[in-house]
């Protein structure tokens, strides 16, 4: 999901969802910021999802009680307040969970890397950047 990071560069993220009952911090790096252009993100969005990884260890949640989680497919889950409904989290079980990057407090001083699952797209708007693109995860899009 994405690179191995150091944790020395005393990065910290904050951010909510829309109501405030759910907050999280991330006292490390969150890497690979991305927009996932996938059927799932965006039904569940609305439109595309942007997010990034923040390794599990520096992650850290206050209201985990009003989260609630849906099983997308067999291998991760997403998480979402249930009192107002920001998407906020993306988890396969594995050492990253994926942040949606919309929750997070500004100034965020990240930059997108790249489109995924570019295959995916919608009919109704183009992708008009100079981003790197990926079918799927990781194939290149040459
Ligand atoms: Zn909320
Ligand atoms: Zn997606």
């Amino acid at each position: 999901m994405a690179k191995a990071s150091s944790n020395d560069g005393g990065e910290s993220y904050s951010g909510h969802c829309l109501c405030g009952a759910v907050h999280y911090r991330v006292t490390g790096p969150l890497e690979d910021p991305h927009i996932c252009h996938c059927g799932m993100c965006r039904r569940q969005s609305g439109h595309f999802v942007a997010a990034a990884a923040a390794k599990r260890a520096d992650f850290a949640m206050t209201g985990e009680d009003h989260l609630s989680w849906f099983d997308s497919s067999d291998f991760a889950r997403r998480g979402f307040c249930r009192h107002c409904g920001s998407i906020l989290f993306w988890d396969d079980g594995s050492e990253w969970v994926g942040i949606n990057m919309g929750s997070l407090d500004q100034p965020t001083k990240l930059r997108l890397e790249r489109h995924i699952f570019v295959e995916d797209k919608a009919d109704y708007y183009d992708i008009d950047d100079d981003l790197p693109r990926f079918r799927g995860l990781d194939q290149p899009v040459t």
